[in-house]
């Protein structure tokens, strides 16, 4: 009896203890959650009552990494400029002070009248603090500033310390290197894709204020420290990418053309050395600037890359290991319709040297007959032709064409043979050029590469693979050797040095046709002996004259020589002094298109 009560009673204590744990736990509960709520929730208002009363906290810029090429020149940076701030509470006439302040910053009507706006808003807030305006010149602000000692319309602007991003070299890269928006974030380019990288992070300063709300600088103190972004460095070469670009404008000049390209890549590495567009824009001229000069052409644009392509199909059928011998009448037809070879020309027995001196359609249609659409897919897959190169850039663009193992239809015989002279199919400029990389490179694909280092974080992961035989790539870099030597590309040629490539003029196709012009490319690499350097150069719709021989062989021939001696690479036929631009004409008669060519 007595045991049992004992029990009963120990059992209440404990349902009792029980009730007030729970109790309590709740209670736990509800001040951690009201605690959150103040914290997480509530904590802006109190930071900001808490700067009513005391003082003003504003943001500590970090200090924005900087954008270097492979040897530290920095081609984008920060530099501190002077931010004005007003007080436009204190602010009593408005417009008479944003009038001496446009007049002072030497500002235009509609800045002037955006500077008012907002001190009239600020005035309607009650606020004690409005950023007028970024990036002053340092001795402007500082005038305006003297000035408020004695100008009463002047009187409430105070100055800050702030980071404006610059590009030291002017119009070099600044494509690639892409700008910033007024509040320091990327919004293209490599200012875009690593913006988590250069960024950084703002801390926080706090400083009181005087009778008149206006901060007073003496009595900032770091509330939290601001992280510093980091620097990106590129595999560009400052130098290279600034004759690449001179040379563009050279063309662009002569030829007026719709717009133009040139990359120069590694071919050990697939290091982006040079990458450039035309047109382009100074970022130090502050003009208003148009989507068309900011296009990174290189990567973004596609097209149709004609006679350039018979390369990748002489590859093809020498991996596939099919026959390269071909009749070459000058015509074929091919059901109703029918394939030409240009200026009705007609190889006779075609191997494939001669159809790549020659540019011979119908023998690089025959071969990629030969190959067949699975072989042909298969390969160009390989050579990187069918998907993102996965350079560091945003919106890369790629050619890509329907499985033939799934969508046999989409290949009838006629796409085929089209295929085989690059027509019907797209490509990227960096994607064609890092495919004769690969032949330069004995075989060996590199994916391209624009970012060297991005201060630890994480790149893209790139795999080079073999993509032919070292012995096919060899012999492949013979027959582009003719086209320089004997072909369609002599224009190319510079002394000292042999050089491997192909020209290609292709019809522009615009809403699915042609008749806008012509696309005119040389793509190339040198020494052809012990290839560094692949060059591309594109110029799309040039007006006095259309093909690749005539129009972009020199610009390459100018972009390699000045390669060659820049980066000191040794001469690998010094004995040969033939010069594409010949040594008895001027560069400028070479350049102007009067040659006889057939591409
Ligand atoms: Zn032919």
């Amino acid at each position: 009896m007595v045991s049992q009560r004992r029990v009963n009673e120990s059992a209440l204590i404990k349902r009792r203890m029980e009730v007030v744990f729970l109790l309590f736990l709740g209670f736990v509960v509800l001040l951690g959650l009201r605690l959150a709520y103040l914290q997480g929730f509530q904590s802006k208002r109190f930071l900001q009552l808490a700067n009513r009363m005391a003082g003003r906290t504003v943001a500590l810029d970090a200090e924005r990494g900087a954008i270097r090429d492979r040897n530290g020149v920095e081609l984008a940076t920060d530099v501190l400029a002077k931010s004005i701030a007003i007080n436009p509470r204190a602010v009593k006439d408005p417009a008479l002070t944003a009038a001496r302040l446009a007049e002072l910053l030497r500002l235009d009507e509609t800045q002037r009248a955006a500077l008012q706006q907002a001190i009239v808003d600020g005035k309607a807030k009650k606020s004690a603090y409005r950023l007028l305006r970024r990036g002053v010149d340092r001795k402007l602000a500082e005038q305006v500033k003297a000035l408020g000692e004695k100008e009463a319309a002047l009187k409430h602007v105070s100055l800050e310390d702030y980071p404006v991003r610059v590009n030291p070299c002017g119009a070099d890269g600044v494509q690639l290197v892409g700008p910033v928006s007024s509040d320091g974030q990327g919004i293209e380019g490599i200012e875009l894709k690593f913006n988590s990288v250069l960024a950084g992070k703002n801390g926080k300063r706090r400083m009181r204020v005087d009778g008149n709300q206006l901060a007073i600088p003496e009595s900032e103190v770091e509330v939290e420290t601001a992280v510093d972004g980091r620097d990106v460095t590129l595999t560009l070469d400052r130098n290279i990418q600034h004759f690449v670009e001179e040379e563009l404008a050279q063309v662009a000049a002569e030829q007026s053309p719709d717009a133009a390209t040139a990359i120069v890549m590694d071919v050990r590495s697939g290091d982006v050395l040079a990458m450039a567009n035309w047109p382009s824009y100074d970022p130090a001229e502050k003009k208003p600037v148009k989507p068309e000069q900011r296009r990174n052409r290189a990567v973004t644009d596609l097209f149709e890359p004609g006679s350039t392509f018979k390369v990748i199909t002489a590859a093809a059928a020498l991996e596939a290991g099919v026959k390269t011998s071909v009749y070459c009448s000058g015509r074929r037809a091919i059901g109703r319709r029918s394939v030409r070879c240009a200026h009705g020309a007609s190889h006779g027995p075609t191997d494939l040297r001669r159809m790549i001196e020659q540019s011979c359609n119908l023998a690089a249609g025959a071969l990629s007959e030969r190959v067949g659409p699975t072989g042909m897919y298969a390969f160009l897959d390989k050579m990187g032709l069918m998907s993102k190169t996965g350079i560091e850039f945003p919106g890369e663009e790629y050619g890509r064409l329907p499985d033939p193992a799934k969508h046999p239809e989409k290949w009838p015989t006629m796409r085929t043979v089209n295929i085989g002279f690059g027509q019907g199919v797209v490509t990227s400029p960096l994607q064609l050029v890092s495919a004769y990389a690969a032949i330069a490179n004995d075989g060996m694909y590199q994916p391209p590469r624009l970012v060297l280092n991005a201060s630890g974080a994480e790149l893209p992961a790139r795999e080079p693979r073999r993509v032919m035989s070292a012995a096919n790539a060899a012999s492949l870099r013979s027959y582009m050797e003719a086209v320089v030597t004997d072909g369609t590309g002599k224009k190319a040629k510079i002394a000292g040095y042999s050089v491997a490539g192909k020209t290609g003029t292709a019809q522009i196709a615009k809403n699915g046709r042609y008749g806008h012009g012509y696309l005119a490319s040389f793509v190339g690499f040198l020494p052809a002996s012990k290839p560094r350097l692949a060059i591309l150069v594109s110029v799309w719709h040039p007006r006095h004259g259309q093909y690749g021989g005539v129009v972009s062989a020199p610009v390459f021939r100018e972009i390699a020589r000045q390669s060659v001696s820049y980066l000191k690479i040794a001469p690998d036929t010094p004995n040969d002094l033939r010069d594409g631009a010949g040594r008895e004409v001027s560069d400028r008669y070479a350049r102007s298109g009067q040659g006889q060519v057939n591409d």
